[in-house]
This record gives C-alpha cells, structure tokens and sequence, in this order.
C-alpha cells in the first residue's frame, strides 16, 4: 500500500515514527515544509525535515522535542562570543547536517536531491521529499507587524497574535520531482497531526499540490492536532481561535475544505463530530495524544484503516 503523508515538524515525525511501523517504510512518501527554512550564519537549515530525519533515524532529542540526541553547543557559543546571532539554537552535531546541506545548495544541487543524499545517509527508508525546491517562506501579519516565521516563532516565542499568514514565493513555486507522481500513485494520502495554518498550509500552498488533493483518486485522511481544542504543544489553538474562529474539529476541518474525505480527532473532541460529519466529511474518534512509540503506532494504524470506512 502506497501512503503519502503532508507533515510538518515535531507532530509529524511523532506520526510518522508510528507509521513505519504499521506499513512498510519502503511504500511511504512524506511531503515536509519547508516554509520554516530559513538562513542562520550562512547556514541553510530545515527545521521541519530535519525533525523527521533525525526522529525517523533514532536520533532525536526525545525530551527536547527537538533536534539532536547528546548534542553540545560549542559552535554556537563560539559564534556569540564572536558576536554572531545565536537566537536561533543550532547543536554541533546539527551543524554538521546544516553544513553538507549549505555547501550542496551552494553547488546549484536543488533541496530534494540533499534531502534525498541526508535521508539515506542517516538510515531512512521512506522517501522524503521537500514541497517544492523554490524559495517559499511563511510570514505571519500581526500587530506588531509583518514577522518572518523564525522571528515570530523562535525570537519572540509565537506569542504575537496572528491575524493573516502569507507565503512568500508560493505563487510561483513547483512541486518538488516527485511529489506529483507520489500523489498520484497513493493508496491513500494522510495529513499529518501538524499544525494546519504554519506546517500544512505552506505545503498546500503550492497549487499543483493543493490541486493535486483536490482531485485526488485516494482517499485523504487528516489527523486532528488538537485534544480537547488545545494544542498538545505550540500555537495551532490561538491561531485557530482567531483565524477560524474556534478550536472544534469542524475548525480544524475548514483547514482542509475540499482536500479530506476524513478527520481523525480525539475522544475529548467526539462532541464535535457531527458537525464535521454535515461538511461532507467522517470523523473518526480514537486517541490521538502519541505519549509513546505504541500509541504514534495505534493512531497511525487508525488512519491507514480509516480507508476502509470510506470505501
Ligand atoms: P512543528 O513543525 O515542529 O511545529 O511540528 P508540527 O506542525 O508537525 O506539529 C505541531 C503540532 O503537533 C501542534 O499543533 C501539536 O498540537 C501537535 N501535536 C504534538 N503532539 C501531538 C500528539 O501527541 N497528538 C496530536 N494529535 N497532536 C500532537
Ligand atoms: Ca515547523
């Protein structure tokens, strides 16, 4: 059975190390984000595919949450003391990823090919693939102005309300090789627990992508990041609040209007399914919280059976 799966970052790659466990590693395609990439002392870094990488090879800060397991900071001491910028926090080992990617980037090699070169080097067996390799950077408006998604995020802690979200260069951005096909050639397309507006968004972004799901052939299931209408970490519950106007599932579902034929949401949501159920679309209740490697599994494997539900 060939999966796709949209993903973002840190809530992605929790899914997706369940996932490999319930199909075959070899028949998954993930599709990340990169519109949080960004330029830090002349350095190319990917946060979202890197997340997956490193979680997907074992090597992961599992308590962080993010990053690299047994990580130093030398280098970016060094750089401080230096009086370079060190807001945005980059590990030794991580580094040394940021490197082979930079100088590769460099060299006029588009972000797929590194992604694909970082991926096997570090074991993976699924195929990750970037969006698009064009420039595409996500911009939140807010009141304190127009922030890019770093400055929003990391420097200032997400903690400006968002009242618009642009995607600098998605007008003219192609899906990465391979995505199409991928989409194309899929049993079934997942979105992963990811944040809809910041992580999803940018990827749906890219028109071929977004039309690529809305004429989809397989069924498209969505995993609901929310439990309880909370976020279980970051900022999808105020930026839903405020964007859609609430956290319910039917708000998550709006995220996604036309491009999911299912919702995945959680047992303290289930209040919230009829509603997703009159937008067209099922709702599916299990437990989504992933506190471990079983439940990423259980939940992963509840998506992937939810296509029998819609055929
Ligand atoms: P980021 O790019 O690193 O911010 O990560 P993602 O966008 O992929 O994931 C962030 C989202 O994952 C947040 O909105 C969280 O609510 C969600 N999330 C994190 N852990 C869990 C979990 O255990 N279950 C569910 N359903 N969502 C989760
Ligand atoms: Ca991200």
């Amino acid at each position: 059975m060939k999966v796709v799966v949209l993903s973002g970052g840190v809530g992605g790659a929790r899914f997706l190390r369940g996932l490999v466990e319930v199909v075959d590693p070899g028949e998954v395609t993930v599709i990340g984000n990169v519109g949080d990439d960004l330029e830090v002392l002349g350095l190319h870094v990917s946060p979202d595919l890197d997340s997956i990488v490193y979680t997907l090879a074992g090597l992961g800060d599992e308590r962080r949450g993010w990053g690299r397991a047994g990580e130093t900071w030398n280098a970016l001491a060094a750089a401080g003391e230096l009086g370079g910028e060190t807001w945005f926090q980059l590990g030794d080992r991580d580094i040394g990823l940021h490197l082979v990617r930079t100088q590769a980037l460099g060299w006029g090699e588009p972000l797929s090919a590194v992604t694909k070169r970082l991926a096997a080097a570090c074991g993976l067996e699924i195929v990750l693939l970037p969006a698009t390799d064009d420039r595409l950077r996500t911009w939140l408006a807010t009141p304190a102005g127009d922030l890019p998604f770093q400055t929003w995020f990391v420097a200032r802690g997400h903690r400006d309300d968002v009242d618009a979200i642009r995607f600098e260069g998605a007008e003219r951005a192609t899906a990465a090789p391979g995505v199409l096909d991928a989409l194309a050639a899929a049993d079934v397309i997942l979105i992963a627990p990811s944040n809809p507006y910041v992580s999803i968004g940018p990827i749906l972004a890219v028109s071929e992508i977004r039309q690529a799901l809305a004429r989809r052939r397989a069924p498209v299931v969505a995993v609901s990041p929310l439990v309880g209408g909370r976020a279980v970490k970051g900022p999808a519950d105020r930026m839903l609040e405020r964007l859609a106007g609430g956290t319910s599932p039917v708000h998550v579902a709006g995220c996604y209007a036309g491009l999911v034929d299912a919702l995945l949401i959680d047992h303290a949501d289930a209040w919230g399914c009829a509603a997703v159920e009159a937008t067209g679309v099922r709702a599916v209740v299990t437990s989504t919280l992933m506190t471990d490697c079983r439940a990423s599994r259980r939940l992963a494997e509840t998506a992937v059976e939810a296509v029998a539900v819609l055929s």
